[in-house]
């Protein structure tokens, strides 16, 4: 596709109409290896909200590998983060910051030390929102503008089942995917009766292990549900769907 598609078209991050200026990767580039970049999902976006996904992302593509399952998340550390510490000054400080020592039992059971990054909750839950944003419009052409509300389950295993259920539901649309063979996956459902309910269950670099040694945290799993405000108390939404009470 010429990057013509891409101009003068509804940013599928605010959602303003003949905004866009360019095309913006819904994941950045830089979380994958350079082998794995073939299918990442490209939407319209205006130089405003491309350049504040933008700075999200250079931080994010630098912590979000460390909390991964996924092997290509340790070959981004050791082949790709090194490169870009050199290249980028102001990344290192701001990852050793996030840093804390823990000790963790190997196969053995012997007790090892190393480091566990912190991870920016508010970053990490922006960035997912504009995902989101451009995941709904890539797939269905949807802007979940901000007219819409986003709730996120956080990824204990009653979150998961959560997620699970709202999955499991009667949609309009459903879609499964998988980006940079695993690297990313994501599932996404949008309601039958109103286009901005929809949920989501993203799973970055194989889960993250986001609780870090809580063990009431052990799923990597992410979970967000949107719908227009009007319908808020998203908490109750999400209630009705679980019981059964409500097609979504
Ligand atoms: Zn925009």
């Amino acid at each position: 596709m010429s990057s013509k598609t891409y101009k003068a078209k509804t940013c599928a991050y605010c959602g303003v109409p003949g905004a866009s200026t360019t095309a913006d990767h819904v994941f950045a580039r830089e979380f994958f290896l350079t082998e794995r970049r073939s299918n990442i999902p490209k939407v319209p976006a205006c130089k405003a909200c491309n350049e504040d996904k933008a700075r999200l992302e250079f931080y994010l593509t630098g912590v979000l590998p460390f909390g991964g399952r996924h092997p290509d998340a340790r070959v981004n550390l050791s082949t790709m983060l090194p490169k870009r510490l050199a290249k980028n000054a102001s990344l290192g400080p701001v990852l050793r910051a996030g840093m804390s020592p823990v000790w963790v039992p190997d196969p053995s059971g012997l007790l090892l030390r190393t480091s566990m990054i912190t991870i920016d909750a508010e970053k990490l839950e922006l960035w997912c929102r504009l995902l989101i944003k451009g995941l709904a419009y890539h797939h269905w052409k949807t802007v979940l503008g901000d007219d819409c509300f986003f709730e996120f389950l956080v990824p204990t295993p009653g979150g998961e089942s959560i997620i699970n259920g709202l999955l499991g539901k009667r949609g309009a649309a459903r879609v499964k995917a998988s980006i940079g063979e695993g690297t990313f996956a994501y599932e996404g459902l949008q309601g039958a009766d109103n286009p901005h309910v929809t949920a989501w269950r993203l799973q970055l670099y194989g889960g993250l292990q986001l609780g870090g040694q809580d063990p009431r945290i052990r799923s990597g799993s992410i979970g967000v549900l949107t719908g227009p405000r009007h319908v808020q108390q998203s908490a109750d939404l999400a209630a009705k769907w679980l019981n059964g009470r409500g097609t979504c």
